[in-house]
């Protein structure tokens, strides 16, 4: 039987109590000081763990300390500097692209809203999201590998798309949960819900999951 949107949202509700007591600190894992860090970091975790990219990190923003840096950064010398988060060709080229358009446009500024974080290269939902609730404190849903998994896992989509799996959670779950959610689901899935071999039998919420036993 199709659960009602009602009884998904009661669910999460008691998930997310659980994930607070039991991610007490859950919070975004990458490094950053500011708004431009959080962007370039963000940029960097694609196709790469945010351990590596914390490692990469603290001799990136002190070899270009602000957007100006980046901006005029030597392409190649910046693909060396970030080679081992991966895909450091077009991570190099849309980080310059991306602090260009910054100075251009927004005066150097790091936007606050979707529209305008879309507009720059190399920067998609995920990251804009990410941007948004963690810096600014803007609801934002960040639906990543985690988040992919786990929400179809404990039945709150059925989807494969990021953007319908974002739309998805926003029906069930708070506006002001949005962005912890995230983080507690990043945490559930290195802890308990791992993509090869979930440990359903030691699960705090399996209670309320519709797969704990796959
Ligand atoms: S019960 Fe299993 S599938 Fe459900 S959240 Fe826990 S570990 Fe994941």
């Amino acid at each position: 039987m199709r659960e009602s949107l009602d009884s998904k949202r009661k669910r999460a509700a008691e998930i997310y109590e659980i994930f607070c007591n039991v991610y007490e600190d859950a919070d975004c894992t990458l490094d950053y000081d500011n708004a431009l860090q959080l962007l370039i970091a963000t940029q960097l975790a694609a196709q790469c763990t945010d351990a590596r990219v914390n490692m990469v990190t603290p001799l990136l923003f002190k070899k270009y300390p602000d957007v100006y840096a980046f901006a005029n950064a030597d392409e190649l010398e910046l693909r060396e500097d970030i080679r081992s988060t991966g895909f450091f060709r077009n991570k190099a080229k849309n980080i310059i692209g991306c602090c260009r358009m910054l100075i251009d446009k927004y005066n150097g500024e790091v936007p606050n809203t979707m529209e305008e974080l879309l507009s720059l290269p190399g920067v998609g939902r995920k990251t804009a999201n990410l941007v948004l609730g963690d810096f600014f404190g803007i609801p934002g849903v960040v639906v990543d590998t985690h988040a992919t998994r786990l929400s179809n896992r404990m039945g709150f989509t059925k989807e494969k798309d990021p953007y319908k799996i974002e739309l998805d959670l926003q029906k069930i779950l708070p506006e002001e949960i949005w962005a912890q959610f995230c983080h507690c689901l990043v945490y559930h899935g290195r802890e308990y819900c791992d993509a090869r071999s979930p440990k359903c039998d030691i699960c705090p919420i399996a209670h309320l999951c519709p797969k704990k036993n796959v």
